[in-house]
């Protein structure tokens, strides 16, 4: 027996389940299993070839070796200047710390300001990472429901009914993982307002910005007060809008005492982030941008299929999300049925019988903080798409 005794504080969390599905979907298709993958949670693209080179080119260069822990001033200014053309926000290169991808970024917001009793107000359905870091650091998440006929944006009344005096912060993803959901200029003004009325933080994760369908245009909460501008965290990256999840670059702007208590805190953690990965963000941020609008063109043409499909299939009800990569289809009609004589009583079963009988990986629901839905990723090919939905309707068609 191990005798590795653990802080009681690595229990309160659990390993990423999106990551331990692909891992088993992965582990299938090495089997010589003609896997259909619907569980990734990045892009299928590579990264465009001229922020590749970028980073060839540095490392050739030489550039090999520590950077300052909060990265490399030309991205700290870089991401400044894109948060000025893009949400028109005014922040200097102290009001930018760059880390380990917006992951990273978000953990160390709660590391450096989250202490017990604060709470943190989470939206569900929710990426599950932000319960993970806020209950990590010794906080408490307080979940608050949406419904699938708001497009799972809450009510300003249901955010107000979990304000206690603990509240610190509200974290909000505008578009959402795992359900698409985009706000409306209005609903992030409401809650800027709330925010401004019961002295919250607001952390607004923005890393699906570019990643939006039928000209939505996301506006970043900061713009929305002065209140909103002090107040808010901007986490965003490069991992989804230039498909380089693996460089690992995301950014937080923002408070210049919160980005120094970071940039602290990294310099005694991780240190700097790759210095090659900072050259290619730099390259992805300042270099030509036709990559990103093919992508979501693609990406668009994929949601626009995938949704009329699972909306004709007799049981299934998906909201046509107007950003991300994902649709969050509810099933939970099938529970109390069988599949083959076995019974399906919640989001786990059924993903796991689809993964097993039909060769479909998808994610559960429960690892969003819904059981009712399933998380069905169009970061994969239009015909992996096609041959999806139909192995999906056969499996649906023999549950009983
Ligand atoms: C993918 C994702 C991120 C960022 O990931 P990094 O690769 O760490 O930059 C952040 N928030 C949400 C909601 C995501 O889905």
């Amino acid at each position: 027996m191990s005798k590795a005794k653990l802080n009681s504080r690595i229990g309160l969390i659990q390993p990423s389940m999106t990551i331990g599905i692909s891992a088993k979907a992965k582990e299938l298709k090495a089997n010589g299993v003609n896997v259909i993958n619907f569980s990734a949670g990045e892009p299928d693209f590579d990264t465009p070839d001229n922020i590749k080179m970028a980073a060839i080119k540095s490392l050739a260069e030489g550039f090999t070796k520590y950077t300052a822990a909060g990265g490399i001033n030309e991205l700290r200014d870089a991401v400044a200047k894109k948060e000025k053309v893009k949400n028109n926000l005014e922040y200097k290169r102290e009001n930018v710390c760059i880390s380990v991808g917006a992951k990273h970024a978000l953990f160390n917001i709660a590391a450096v300001m989250l202490e017990p009793p604060d709470e943190v107000i989470i939206i569900s359905p929710y990426w599950v990472t932000y319960e993970a870091i806020v209950s990590y650091v010794g906080a408490t998440p307080i979940i608050v429901d949406t419904k699938q006929e708001n497009g799972f944006v809450p009510t300003v009344d249901d955010v107000e009914a979990k304000i206690t005096e603990n509240t610190k912060m509200i974290w909000i993803n505008n578009p959402t993982n795992p359900t698409g959901a985009t706000y409306t200029q209005q609903q992030l003004e409401d809650i800027a307002q709330l925010a401004q009325k019961h002295d919250l933080w607001i952390v607004s994760d923005e890393i699906y910005e570019d990643i939006v369908f039928d000209g939505y245009k996301p506006v970043s909460i900061a713009t929305l007060s002065d209140y909103a501008y002090e107040r808010t965290l901007v986490v965003n990256g490069v991992s989804k809008t230039y498909s380089m999840t693996g460089w690992r670059i995301g950014y937080t702007c923002g408070d210049k005492d919160i980005i120094a208590a970071m940039i602290k805190l990294q310099s005694q953690s991780t240190s700097n982030p790759t210095c090659i990965s900072q050259t290619a963000a730099l390259e992805a941020l300042e270099g030509p941008q036709d990559s990103v609008e093919k992508m979501r063109l693609e990406f668009e043409k994929r949601r626009d299929y995938i949704v009329g499909a699972l909306n004709g299939m007799e049981g299934i009800s998906c909201y046509k999300p107007k950003g991300a990569f994902y649709v969050f289809p509810n099933i939970s009609s099938f529970f109390g049925k069988s599949y083959e004589g076995k019974k399906i009583e919640n989001s786990m079963d059924f993903c796991t019988l689809l993964l097993e009988h039909a060769h479909v990986a998808t994610v559960p629901g429960i690892a969003f903080g819904d059981d009712r839905f399933m998380r069905v990723s169009f970061a994969t090919s239009l015909e992996d798409i096609e041959e999806g939905m139909a192995r999906l309707k056969a499996f649906i068609e023999k549950i009983q």
